[in-house]
């Protein structure tokens, strides 16, 4: 983005702060310049050069969750999400080489399908041996952004066999994504059982990456649209479904990948076989609106049809669903004291209604509310929709003996 067109998007805020209310870390701090308003003030600063560059200037910038829940609310339609985006790219580049190195190369590892399986298998051995008790045990809470990777790790498995096969053939593509191969293994296969079952073939073809969300939110937009090109080299000629919401809002922003669908508005709009009915589940579910679902995607209505088709589930919101978990990509790691303190009003909210299920269409919001529960003591399982709906298949007939 040219200076011009930076300052333009930011002169279009009237500074009338209807914004102030949505905005998550606005109300945990009360403070303006932790609001999309006081926000887009200081990049108005910094890019007209009457503010200086500080790191209290920079750490503003870098507490914005990119919730994006102050932009449904902006009556002139300021993209705060696109403006936090260049500025902190701006920053980025501003960086002795040796820091932009280092960010970009841990940002790489994350990134990274392969770096994250390795990842998976360390965390495996952490939980086998007891390490993880004796972390617990050895108050690493205390040490928020050492804990906040040993809470992830708690949520890492390595890729089943299934997903280490590439398969060319199908009629729709799947997005594996590289966090989500670790941490939604059991989605991708609740999702290729029931595509399956709709007489729908699931390819998973090579040469796919990471989406780049994590990249682009970091500061490093290149970084972000070559992905997001290798991506759309590797995936165009069917259509495209993704189980990650987050991902399925980036890839949207690449011209040859805006039609790639989240898989529960691809389960509601498709037709099911006639006869195909799911088994009851009598249970309460509650249901996780991820930002991204909420504000880039246009919310989650689907994910609330599809799971009508369980017969005897009662399913309801999570309440105040408007309000960002504090997973938000990387910010987890980057910010835990925020991301706990957002955290704890979904956890009070859980421990009140008592669901048997949460579900979640996004993994981080996934990995960081599963650690709230089991830190809880809250009984209370996390998953995404289509694994309830998997689960909930009828047995497959066999087929009948033929005399002979
Ligand atoms: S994107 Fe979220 S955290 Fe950032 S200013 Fe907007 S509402 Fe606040
Ligand atoms: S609602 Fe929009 S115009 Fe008003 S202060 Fe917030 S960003 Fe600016």
């Amino acid at each position: 983005m040219t200076t011009d067109k930076l300052l333009a998007a930011t002169d279009q805020c009237v500074k009338c702060g209807l914004c102030l209310p949505h905005c998550p870390t606005y109300r945990l701090r009360r403070d303006e310049a932790e609001s999309p308003r006081g926000r887009i003030a200081l990049i108005q600063g910094l890019t007209t050069g009457v503010l200086a560059p500080s790191p209290r200037l920079d750490a503003h910038l870098a507490s914005c969750l990119e919730c994006r829940a102050c932009e449904p609310a902006c009556p002139s339609l300021v993209a705060v999400g696109a403006i936090v985006d260049e500025a902190r790219a701006r920053r980025t580049l501003a960086l002795p080489a040796w820091r932009r190195w280092v960010k970009r190369t841990w940002l790489a590892a994350l990134g990274s399908a392969r770096s994250m399986g390795l990842a998976a298998h360390l965390a495996a051995i952490y939980r086998a041996t007891g390490l993880s008790r004796l972390a617990r045990r050895l108050g690493l809470r205390r040490l928020p952004h050492i804990y906040a990777y040993a809470r992830l790790a708690e949520g890492l498995h390595p890729p089943g066999p299934w997903q280490k096969t590439q398969g060319q053939e199908g009629d729709v593509a799947l997005f594996l994504g590289c966090v989500s191969q670790v941490t939604q293994g059991a989605t991708l296969s609740a999702v290729v059982s029931v595509l399956e079952r709709l007489g729908i073939g699931v390819a998973r073809p090579a040469g796919q990456r990471c989406c780049g969300a994590m990249l682009r939110n970091n500061g490093f937009p290149d970084g972000a649209d070559r992905l997001l090109g290798l991506n759309a080299a590797a995936l165009s000629g069917r259509p495209l479904v993704g189980v990650a919401s987050a991902c399925v809002a980036e890839l949207r922003t690449h011209p040859g990948l805006a039609g790639t669908q989240e898989i529960c508005s691809l389960l509601a709009a498709t037709p099911w076989p006639a006869g195909l009915d799911l088994n009851p589940l009598p249970a309460n579910v509650l249901v996780h609106e991820p930002c991204s679902h909420r504000n880039q995607l246009g919310g989650n209505a689907d994910v609330h049809r599809l799971l009508a088709r369980i017969p005897g589930l009662r399913i309801a919101d999570l309440p105040d669903n408007a309000l960002c978990c504090g997973a938000a990509g990387t910010y987890l790691l980057q910010h835990p004291r925020t991301a706990e303190a957002l955290l704890a009003p979904k956890l009070a909210h859980l421990d009140r209604l008592r669901p048997r299920f949460l579900v979640t269409t996004n993994p981080g919001c996934a990995l960081h509310l599963a650690a709230g529960l089991r830190e809880a003591g809250l009984p209370i399982e996390v998953c995404h929709p289509v694994e309830l709906v998997a689960r909930q298949l009828p047995a497959v007939q066999a087929e009948p003996p033929t005399c002979g």
